[in-house]
């Protein structure tokens, strides 16, 4: 049986700042979902951070119009509540007043697939807040590329054999199908730099879907600060794709991701438990792990994937490395360059007194440097 797995995401405003969706906006989203009747074989809706998640079953392919509508609609109506209670943000990732045909470039992300589905088919969704798409360039390359973080690499088959990553330009819009393990090293230059090429999908070699993430842009779409674009992904697991805690532990060495506070810094990406809040200590980036089973379309769980003792650990490194960057405040690196950096205009502002301040450097009368003096390389 071919089933569709749709995540859609939108952050639609956040309880006195960006920190997580209300109960009144979450009920909104849940039944908005509930009455559509008949559409879906299933759902889940939680939330990470200040972005509220649909995760959807059904038979309707990705892209279809009946199904990113049903979305829409739910986080149209979250909106409704989140003005009626003055939530931060209301309506942030909806860019545009009415629905037309796909939420791709609307605002929301979206991270679906159409696969046949297996007797025990298993996924895990990622989804992540205050930072962007890029942010899971590492994680995913520990996934599909890193033998040391990922034996399966070495002992299983179909991984062994490599796969098919279809990295996104995000500046230009444009997609490349590269393939392991002989574009090895041009995978790597163009995960080097998360804010510009970020992986959009994974398949087998023949093609199976393997992962799917959201790859919008929010501030491309509307030329303007709205917000990060919060990603998600949808990866499945087991049997010739990589095992479920292979696929959990490539988050378990923090690494910095922009984002955060503004969006406009680097800090580490903090494993977190499912429904947490966007921390109010700088905004660390967050991830969660919904871990599911699936068979004719129904759900069991999601199980917590980062609930167990053990990312107790990951978690405080994570605050360490995070306190760390912060305490050298406002200098690059801890924020981002000024092409990356989320306000921009205000960044601007600044330089531009600055600009207005500056002057031409007197020429240097270098005539009675002795020449011998200066070092010159032997080569
Ligand atoms: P979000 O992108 O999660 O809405 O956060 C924006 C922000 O500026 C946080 O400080
Ligand atoms: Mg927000
Ligand atoms: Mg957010």
């Amino acid at each position: 049986m071919k089933i569709t797995v749709s995540v859609i995401k939108a952050d639609v405003g956040g309880v006195g700042g960006h920190t997580k969706p209300s109960d009144g906006l979450l009920d909104a989203v849940r039944r908005t979902i509930k009455d559509s009747t008949g559409l879906l074989i299933d759902h889940y809706i939680g939330y990470c951070g200040d972005d509220t998640h649909v995760v959807l079953s059904h038979t309707h392919g990705v892209d279809s119009e009946k199904i990113h509508k049903l979305a829409w609609d739910a986080f149209m109506a979250g909106t409704q509540v989140a003005k009626e209670e003055g939530l931060y943000g209301a309506g942030q990732d909806l860019l545009r007043d009415s629905f037309s045909g796909n939420v791709k470039g609307m605002g929301p992300g979206v991270a679906e697939m159409e696969f046949e589905e297996r007797p025990n088919e298993a996924f895990t969704v990622f989804a992540a807040d205050k930072t962007e798409p890029g942010a899971f360039n590492y994680p995913i390359y520990r996934m599909f590329v890193d033998a040391l973080s990922n034996t399966g690499l070495i002992v299983n088959k179909n991984l062994a054999d490599g796969v098919k990553i279809n990295i996104m330009d995000v500046e230009k819009a444009q997609i490349a199908e590269l393939e392991l393990w002989q574009d090895k090293p041009t995978i790597e230059a163009a995960l080097m730099y998360p804010g510009r090429y970020v992986v959009d999908s994974v398949t087998t070699k023949d093609g199976e879907p393997i992962l799917a993430a959201s790859t919008d842009r929010l501030h491309n779409i509307a030329g303007t600060y709205v917000g990060k674009d919060d990603p998600v992904c949808v990866v499945r697991t087991q049997k010739k794709f990589p095992a479920t805690e292979e696929v959990g532990s490539v988050f378990n060495n923090p690494h910095y991701v922009a984002g955060n506070t503004r969006g406009s810094h680097n800090m580490p990406l903090m494993p977190v438990r499912l429904n947490s809040a966007a921390t109010i200590n700088f905004c660390i980036p967050i991830v969660q792990a919904m871990v599911f089973s699936m068979h004719n379309g129904k759900f069991t769980g999601p199980f917590d994937g980062f609930s167990t003792p053990d990312w107790d650990l990951i978690r405080e490194k994570a605050t360490e490395k995070a306190m760390a960057i912060r305490s050298q405040g406002f200098i690059h690196p801890a924020t981002l360059v000024p092409s990356e950096l989320e306000y921009a205009e205000g960044y601007r502002a600044r330089v531009n007194i600055l600009e207005s301040k500056m002057r031409p450097i007197e020429e240097q009368d270098t005539s009675n440097v002795d020449k011998k003096m200066v070092y010159e390389d032997p080569d």
